[in-house]
């Protein structure tokens, strides 16, 4: 079985990630390196692509996915 991987923030090298959606609600979502979205939020899910704007949780980076390591 292959094992998963977290991609990680580039700055600081957390794997939990937010967006900010309209409505101030926040997103909470890890990714793996297969592409993977798991919410970690509450019953709340969001579409993320490419291009979503996302936000490190533990620092102040944000950018896209691609971006991430
Ligand atoms: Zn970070």
């Amino acid at each position: 079985m292959k094992e998963l991987k977290w991609r990680k923030c580039p700055l600081c090298g957390a794997w939990s990630f937010y967006i900010d959606i309209p409505g101030n609600v926040i997103i909470t979502f890890r990714i793996t390196n297969t592409g993977e979205i798991t919410f970690t939020c509450h019953d709340r899910t969001y579409p993320i692509t490419d291009q979503t704007r996302i936000h490190c949780l533990s620092c102040s980076w944000s950018g896209t996915i691609d971006d991430l390591d």
